[in-house]
C-alpha cells in the first residue's frame, strides 16, 4: 500500500506573502542568510508582519549549511522561543531552518513551532519536502536527512522574490529542478501522482528556463520556473530521487561546487546509464521524450533525444559539461574518486535509482 500525502499548504502568486499578515500575537523567527538581510529582501517579509507580533532574524546560514550552523540556530531559537519559524532564502537557508526546528524540538529546546518556507531561488523544492541536506565539514560529508517532521506546514511562492537571482544561479538551480523531475520519473517509487507532477515540471523547465536565464525580468518565465521547482519538489517528495543526487551530495560534501551545477554535469550520463541498464527506465525516458514532443520513438532513440535536449539546454545556459569546465582540476578530484564512488551508494537517494549501481559504475560516471 502506498500513501500519497500533500501536507504542505501552498500560497502562490505575487500577493502570496500577505498570508503572513494573518499572524496575530506570534513570536516569529526568520532563518535566513546575510545576503537576504543586506540586500533588503527581508523587507518583503517584515513589511507583512503586523505590530501585534514579535520577530527577529537569524541570518548566519551559509551555502551548503553545516552542522555548526544548525547548532547555533537551535541555541538562538531556544532563547527567542518562536511560535512560528520562517525559512527565507535559497535551499541552504530553507534546509537549515528545517533542521534547526527538528533538532530544537527533539532536544526539547523549542516548542513545536510552525514552519513557513519562502523560497527565493527556484531549485530545491525544499519548501514542500521532508528532506534537509546538511554538511558535516569535519568528515567532508553532505547528507540528506529524510523525516516527516521536516515537512513544512506552509510554503509561499512569490515570483517577485526570484527576480534578483543572477543568471548563473538561475541556471544551476533550474538544472536542479530538471534533475529532481527526471529522477522522480524513473524512480522505483514513482506513481501516477508523482509522474503527473514531474511531467509538468519538465515541460515548464524546457519551455521557460532559458528565458528566465537570458532575461531575469521576464516575470512570466520566472513565475513558471518557480512553480516548476515546487512541482518537482512535490514529485520527489513522493517518489524520492536517484543516483544523480546520490553522487551530487557526495561530491558537494568534498568539493566546493554549486549543487545544481554538479547535477548539470552528471545528468546526461545518468540518463544514459539508466537507459542502458534498465528497460523500464529506457521506456519511461522515451515516453517522457514523446510527451514533450522530442521524439516519436518508444526505444533508445527517445532516450537519445531526451539527452540531446538536456545537453542543448545546458549549453544555452552556459553550464559546464564536465568537472574540469566546472573549475575543478584533476588533482582536486583524484583523491576523492574512490570515496565518492563508495559513499554515493550509501546515500538514501540512490536507493530508488532504477538500477542499483556498483562502485565501478559510479567511478565511470564521475570520471566520464
Ligand atoms: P543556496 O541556497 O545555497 O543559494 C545560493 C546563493 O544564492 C546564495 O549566495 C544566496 O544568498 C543567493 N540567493 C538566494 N536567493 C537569491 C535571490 N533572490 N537573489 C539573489 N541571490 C540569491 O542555493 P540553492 O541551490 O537554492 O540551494 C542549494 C542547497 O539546497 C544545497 O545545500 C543542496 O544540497 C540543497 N538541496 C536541498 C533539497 C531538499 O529537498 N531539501 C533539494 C535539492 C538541494
Amino acid at each position: 500500500m502506498k500513501q500519497i500525502k500533500f501536507s504542505t499548504e501552498i500560497y502562490m502568486g505575487s500577493d502570496a506573502l500577505s498570508f503572513l499578515g494573518t499572524f496575530e500575537n506570534e513570536r516569529i523567527c526568520i532563518v535566513t542568510d546575510k545576503f537576504m538581510v543586506e540586500s533588503g529582501m527581508i523587507d518583503y517579509v517584515i513589511s507583512e508582519i503586523n505590530d501585534s507580533n514579535a520577530y527577529e532574524a537569524f541570518m548566519d546560514i551559509v551555502p551548503d549549511p553545516t552542522i555548526e550552523n544548525v547548532v547555533s540556530g537551535v541555541e538562538k531559537l531556544a532563547e527567542f522561543k518562536p511560535t512560528q519559524i520562517i525559512g527565507f532564502g535559497g535551499g541552504s537557508a530553507i534546509d537549515a531552518s528545517k533542521a534547526i526546528k527538528l533538532m530544537g524540538v527533539e532536544l526539547g529546546l523549542i516548542e513545536a513551532a510552525k514552519l513557513i518556507i519562502i523560497p527565493t531561488t527556484s531549485g530545491t523544492g525544499s519548501e514542500v519536502t521532508n528532506f534537509s541536506v546538511i554538511t558535516n565539514k569535519k568528515e567532508n560529508l553532505k547528507y540528506p536527512l529524510v523525516d516527516d517532521r521536516l515537512q513544512p506546514e506552509v510554503a509561499i511562492l512569490d515570483p517577485r522574490l526570484v527576480k534578483s537571482v543572477p543568471p548563473v544561479i538561475t541556471a544551476d538551480t533550474g538544472m536542479d529542478v530538471l534533475t529532481h523531475a527526471l529522477e522522480a520519473y524513473v524512480s522505483t517509487e514513482a506513481t501516477v501522482f508523482s509522474d503527473a507532477l514531474a511531467e509538468k515540471a519538465v515541460e515548464l523547465i524546457f519551455n521557460y528556463l532559458e528565458r528566465a536565464y537570458k532575461n531575469g525580468e521576464d516575470m512570466e518565465a520566472r513565475e513558471q520556473v518557480h512553480y516548476a521547482s515546487c512541482l518537482a519538489g512535490l514529485a520527489f517528495n513522493q517518489a524520492s530521487l536517484g543516483l544523480c543526487h546520490g553522487i551530487a551530495h557526495t561530491i558537494g560534501g568534498k568539493l566546493h561546487l554549486a549543487h545544481g551545477r554538479i547535477n548539470g554535469v552528471l545528468l546526461p550520463s545518468i540518463v544514459q546509464y539508466n537507459g542502458n541498464e534498465s528497460q523500464r527506465a529506457l521506456e519511461r525516458y522515451a515516453l517522457l521524450a514523446k510527451k514533450q514532443g522530442l521524439s516519436n520513438s518508444r526505444g533508445k532513440m527517445g532516450v537519445r533525444n531526451l539527452i540531446n535536449e538536456i545537453t542543448s539546454l545546458r549549453s544555452k545556459l552556459n553550464m559546464p559539461s564536465n568537472f574540469i569546465e566546472a573549475g575543478l582540476t584533476k588533482e582536486d578530484v583524484a583523491p576523492f574518486i574512490s570515496q565518492i564512488s563508495e559513499q554515493a551508494l550509501l546515500d538514501p537517494t540512490t536507493k530508488t535509482n532504477p538500477k542499483a549501481p556498483t562502485v565501478e559504475d559510479v567511478r565511470k560516471i564521475v570520471t566520464n
